[in-house]
């Protein structure tokens, strides 16, 4: 069998390499969260895929690398109309395959796909550029220049939006790409694949595999013919791949987890605090920079909780289909063992869960019920691990120190949220927040002229304008001396 039918859109499940669909003869069984039926047989790559994929990348790299940027860009558009002609397509397939919102895969996420094309193709032709500068009387010149095949691993929480978040600004720049999509969400990168054959994008500039991680991951970061290795997923993961990235010195990026806080001060509008603090349920939790750490002014912490836990009880978690729900499943089975491992171990080490605390058996066992634990201890594990459920701890403070010391009392260092009425304490605690990303008031709004990335184990570098394309290309300075022309 070469393809599945999901909500009647045909999905190739084969590999994409160098412009033709190519089986394994293993396969993994691709099942859906959304009331576990098996969805269909994946094809399972291994070394053989992985090298020739990044064989097709590499031989396709020299003719891609020169067309020049505007045709890039052309055909980057080509791809972003593609994917706004089949977006309801992508939506109900991605919905299907991680169980996240429809709504959001409608309204949001599929849309900012698209966007991530169109961005990176403009940014590339119009706002990268450095203002040359004289060193006695010589020019200096910073060019960017395409580096050559780019591994791209990426994980199932948001799997179209931030495969693509790398693909657009590594096509743009001139190199070749293989992507390894997560093996529970392999289904809508190959229908970009099929999305870019149809805009015309050549042969081998991308290239899907699909597989396991430690099989076809493992042999792609281990590659010494590929030049960029980026990466989105969990830091043991990381690891494994910083150490297969150091054999051979090819650059990484990584986009990693985090435990980020959300610091509610006295003279916050507490209203703004509780609906930003239940956002963090989004996803069922799977969000990598969920402010899962609620830190309330003990002042106003009873008044906070009261506010919060009614409104929470108004989520109405179910099918992902439906418009109506606001709290879907996680991703399989294990992964609700391991959440509700961690709540367990929080329970017996003496927290309370003011709101859920297990499944919700009615739905099955995917669906693990929206949690608020409190009295739990700052070293205490459910503080210190990113559980990735819908799991939130709640601790006061009275001083603003002791509201910075731990808020940065993790390894993680992606983001943080500060509520507060008063500007002044807004920049000096902002300015003490160990944070890729600080919102202030508000949460999750997001640019792609802005650097996005973890400090400390939430990761390396930073994605977004500029900074994707430091890492995508080789970066160049030309010094060039006034005399020596005939
Ligand atoms: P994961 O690390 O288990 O898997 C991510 C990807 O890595 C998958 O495609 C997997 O197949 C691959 N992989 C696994 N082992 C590998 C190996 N040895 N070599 C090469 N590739 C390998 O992560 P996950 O469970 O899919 O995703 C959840 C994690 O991702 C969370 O920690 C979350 O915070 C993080 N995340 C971070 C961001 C961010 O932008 N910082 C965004 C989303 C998710």
């Amino acid at each position: 069998m070469t393809e599945v039918t999901v909500a009647g859109v045909r999905v190739d499940t084969r590999h994409w390499i160098g412009g033709e669909r190519v089986g394994s003869s293993d396969t993994f069984t691709d099942v859906s969260p959304i009331d576990g039926t098996v969805i269909g047989e994946i094809a399972r790559a291994g070394r053989a895929e992985a090298d020739a994929a990044v064989a097709a990348a590499r031989a396709a790299f020299p003719a891609w690398a020169a067309t020049t940027p505007a045709e890039r860009a052309r055909l980057l558009h080509a791809i972003a109309d593609g994917v706004e002609a089949r977006l309801a397509e992508l939506a109900i397939v991605e919905t299907t395959d991680n169980g996240a919102l429809l709504r959001s895969h409608l309204r949001g996420v599929m849309p900012r796909v698209a966007h991530n094309f169109r961005f990176f193709a403009d940014w590339l032709s119009g706002q990268l550029r450095h203002d040359d500068f004289d060193t006695r009387g010589h020019d200096n010149h910073v060019s960017w220049d395409a580096a050559g095949p780019c591994v791209l691993i990426t994980p199932w929480n948001a799997p179209l939006m931030l495969a693509t978040w790398k693909i657009a600004p590594a096509l743009a720049a001139g190199n070749t790409v293989v992507l390894k999509a997560a093996e529970w969400t392999p289904l809508t990168a190959s229908l970009l694949a099929d999305i870019t054959a149809e805009a015309g994008l050549p042969a081998g500039v991308f290239n899907v595999v699909q597989g396991y991680g430690e099989e076809v991951g493992a042999a792609l970061t281990a590659h010494p013919d590929v030049r960029r290795i980026s990466f989105t997923g969990s830091v043991p993961t990381a690891r494994h791949i910083g150490a297969a990235a150091a054999a051979n010195l090819t650059p990484v990026g990584l986009e990693l987890g985090g435990k980020s806080p959300l610091l509610v001060f006295a003279d916050a509008d507490l209203e703004l605090a509780v609906e930003l603090a239940v956002e963090q349920y989004d996803n069922a939790g799977q969000v990598c920079l969920a402010a899962t750490r609620l830190l309330v002014d003990a002042s106003v912490a009873a008044e906070f909780t009261t506010r919060f836990l009614a409104r929470a009880r108004t989520l109405v978690q179910g099918d992902p289909r439906d418009p109506v729900t606001d709290v879907g499943p996680n991703i399989h089975a294990e992964h609700v063992d391991r959440v509700d491992g961690f709540v367990r171990r929080a329970l017996d080490a003496g927290a309370k869960a003011l709101l859920g605390g297990g499944r919700n058996t009615e739905l099955g066992g995917l669906y693990y019920r929206p949690t608020l634990l409190t009295d739990v201890a700052q070293d205490g594990e459910i503080v210190q691990e990113e559980v990735f459920g819908p799991v939130l701890t709640l601790q006061t403070f009275t001083t603003e120190a002791e509201a910075i010391r731990l808020a940065n009392d993790t390894r993680f260092g992606l983001a943080a949220t500060l509520v507060t009425g008063d500007r002044e304490r807004a920049k000096r605690v902002g300015a003490e927040l160990v944070a890729g990303t600080l919102w202030v008031n508000c949460f999750f709004v997001r640019d792609l002229r802005a650097p996005f990335g973890g400090s400390r184990q939430s990761g390396v570098g930073r994605e977004g304008g500029t900074w994707s394309f430091d890492f995508y290309c080789d970066v160049k300075n030309t010094v060039t001396a006034p005399n020596g022309w005939h």
